[in-house]
């Protein structure tokens, strides 16, 4: 219990984290009643923080979230874990530098999963954001650890935080829950515009060298700079 209470500050913030992070996929449309799940990992344990199962999202608070080992055995909480738990605490396993994972089935992503087709890199958006193509991983029934399995073989050494899992729905990670989250929102804007685009005419795939520079470009020069020029 003594090695726990160092991390209390640390579980209370990302418990509150977590929860906010799910109006975030209500306000993205994309959920449906209770489907869909953020959790994030507690830096320097073998913890992690995610949605309890079968709870509305308009019931969502810091202090139902549940902390799990990353076995996916619950620590703390009273209510049982989502059931893609296992898939989340695989993930945070098998790739240390994850810090937060989404599932959603977002209809436009999931729409290309049930296709079990990738989503070739027709914008740039998604060069910036993606890297290329967002892959498809493949069919895995919920239970054990065959989802999780699939993100990581799909995921590791790709550029893309996003893979859809064939007939199932859409899994992201990130450094951190929030970016996780922004690449599920980013994900499902790329499926409605690719998939726009298919329905209008034939796409124009982005030069793989092309893809290249915007990734880098993106990544590493764009945004605010971080430390504010001083004030005179
Ligand atoms: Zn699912």
């Amino acid at each position: 219990m003594s090695e726990r209470l160092s991390s209390n500050d640390t579980v209370a913030r990302l418990r509150e984290t977590v929860a906010a992070l799910h109006t975030e996929l209500v306000r993205y449309n994309l959920v449906a009643w209770t489907s869909g799940n953020v959790s994030a990992r507690v830096p320097g344990e073998d913890l992690m923080v995610i949605k309890p199962s079968g709870i509305s999202y308009d019931d969502l608070r810091p202090d139902n979230m549940v902390v799990c080992d990353l076995d996916g055995v619950v620590v703390e909480g009273d209510l049982s874990p989502s059931s893609d738990t296992e898939a989340h605490a695989y993930v945070y396993r098998a790739m240390p530098d994850v810090g937060g994972v989404v599932h959603t089935h977002s209809g436009y992503a999931t729409a290309w999963a049930a296709c079990g087709e990738s989503i070739p890199c027709y914008l740039t958006a998604q060069a910036d954001e993606f890297g290329g193509e967002i892959p498809v991983g493949p069919f895995a029934l919920i239970g054990g650890d065959d989802i999780g399995k699939g993100i990581v073989a799909t995921l590791s050494g790709h550029r893309s935080p996003a893979v859809l899992m064939r007939n199932h729905g859409v899994f992201t990670i990130g450094p951190n829950a929030k970016a996780a989250v922004k690449a599920a929102v980013m994900c499902e804007d790329v499926a409605r515009t690719a998939h726009l685009a298919r329905a209008l005419g034939r796409p124009l795939p982005i030069a793989a060298e092309d893809v290249d520079s915007l990734y880098a470009r993106y990544q590493n020069v764009y945004g605010q700079t971080t430390v504010p020029s001083p004030r005179r």
